[in-house]
């Protein structure tokens, strides 16, 4: 085991060390701040690639000189252009390249997945969710359980035990079980936004195919984060946005999985779009959906190509890191700030003390920690803003931290512990 120190030259040492240093340079950081600003809020919107612009002038440009004709002659044909996606987004989920696609925005895809893999029928209708889930998740899931006719009852969720804030595994994997075969659809986020806890999808996959229901994630904060090998697990469908860790850009594009064994299922309810249809008749404007095969079966529209041009911008970054890169780092970048945290808390406990609610396990988390601060909450997350750090505060009293592997250092983290110490008086 690493021994941490909360020094600038061993954050310097660590930053020498890491292998995806130098990406740091690929991101545009924020200076409107009077200080330096530390950038912790990757989960919430991730930085702007350099490159992000001169992809999108290119579409500019094809658009100003081909007109129409773009479709077809530009560089990259806009026909297509949401294949130029599929090899990295596949890299980046853990799915054969058939299960992905890049389209929508994430709640509609939400939606849209879920008119396929909720058909409650007989005794089968439930949905079990996680206990104050991002309020995007809980509307759609509401607003889907009211449109099949069911009364509100039918989403259930589970929650931490009282007096704790992380959701036992256990509890989780004993309500699938008696729920049994009353459970349509678990729907879950892979990583909690608020706590920060990552559930064990490949378990609760498992668990929920074996009382027959079907298993989703809402992967908002786990898409480009956590190692995800959704194919493998066997996860039947699965939704992100491309604007957290994917850094690609406000309301940027979403993503999509669908398991290869429902590739090819043409009873499937679907809200059904041209772009969802076979490519080869797409344009002999006949009546009669024809699905595409796999994924992409769920476009509804062409794809919006200045947002897919971020986001393959993006996307390429994620593909000259690695995921497996990336995750290691991520493991011990977030270990050092959890020490710098607890560090500083150890040694101020006049003055204010800090408790992690995020997991200390690290297969149990991803890049974010929630620190409530026991003592002072809103008045200290003022004072850190307001010397340069931008973190993310969270109602009643967590501040969400999350140290990003792409852009950010050992160096940050030491800074952020700097200035912390320094609110605290
Ligand atoms: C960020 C986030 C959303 C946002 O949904 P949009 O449709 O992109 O606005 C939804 N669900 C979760 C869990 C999120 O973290």
């Amino acid at each position: 085991m690493l021994s941490f120190e909360n020094t600038l030259e061993f954050a310097q040492k660590m930053d020498n060390k890491d292998p995806l240093r130098t990406f740091r340079n690929e991101f545009i950081f924020p200076d409107f701040h009077k200080e330096t600003i530390r950038y912790f809020t990757g989960n919430s919107l991730g930085l702007q690639p350099k490159k992000t612009s001169k992809y999108i002038n290119e579409e500019l440009n094809d658009w100003g000189k081909y007109g129409v004709e773009g479709h077809f002659m530009a560089k990259r044909p806009w026909f297509s252009y949401h294949e130029n996606l599929t090899k990295y987004t596949a890299e980046v989920v853990g799915a054969n390249e058939s299960e992905v696609v890049v389209t929508h925005s994430l709640t509609t895809n939400l939606h849209l997945l879920m008119v396929s893999f909720y058909q409650p029928e007989g005794k089968r209708t439930k949905i079990l969710c996680e206990e104050k889930a991002f309020p995007s998740d809980q509307y759609a899931l509401e607003s889907q359980i009211k449109y099949h006719k069911l009364p509100k009852e039918h989403l259930v969720e589970i929650g931490p035990r009282k007096g704790e804030h992380l959701i036992r595994e256990k509890d989780l994997l004993e309500k699938i079980k008696e729920l049994g075969e009353e459970l349509a659809l678990i729907m879950i986020g892979g990583v909690n936004y608020y706590t920060g806890q990552l559930f064990d999808m490949d378990k609760i996959t498992n668990a929920g195919h074996a009382v027959g229901a079907i298993v989703g994630f809402d992967l908002a904060h786990a898409a480009g984060n956590i190692n995800l090998k959704l194919h493998d697990w066997g996860v039947d469908f699965a939704a992100w946005c491309g604007y957290k860790y994917l850094n690609s850009s406000p309301g940027g594009v979403s993503g999509i999985f669908v398991h290869e064994r429902h590739e090819n299922k043409p009873e499937l309810n679907r809200f059904a779009g041209w772009w969802g249809h076979d490519k080869e008749s797409r344009f002999l404007m006949e009546p009669g959906f024809k699905p595409l095969k796999g994924a992409e079966g769920w476009q509804l529209s062409n794809a919006p190509v200045l947002g897919m041009a971020v986001h393959l911008a993006s996307l390429e970054v994620f593909h000259q890191a690695g995921m497996e890169n990336i995750g290691k780092k991520r493991d011990l970048l977030t270990a050092y700030l959890e020490f710098i945290i607890l560090d500083i808390s150890n040694r101020n406990k006049d003055k204010c003390e800090f408790e992690i609610i995020t997991p200390k396990d690290k297969t149990k988390r991803g890049a974010q920690l929630s620190v409530l601060s026991h003592g002072k909450g809103k008045e200290l997350f003022d004072k850190i803003t307001e010397n340069g750090v931008i973190a993310d505060w969270r109602e009643p009293n967590v501040i969400r931290v999350a140290p990003a592997p792409l852009y950010n250092s050992f160096e940050d983290c030491w800074f952020f512990g700097q200035i912390l110490e320094n609110a605290l008086d």
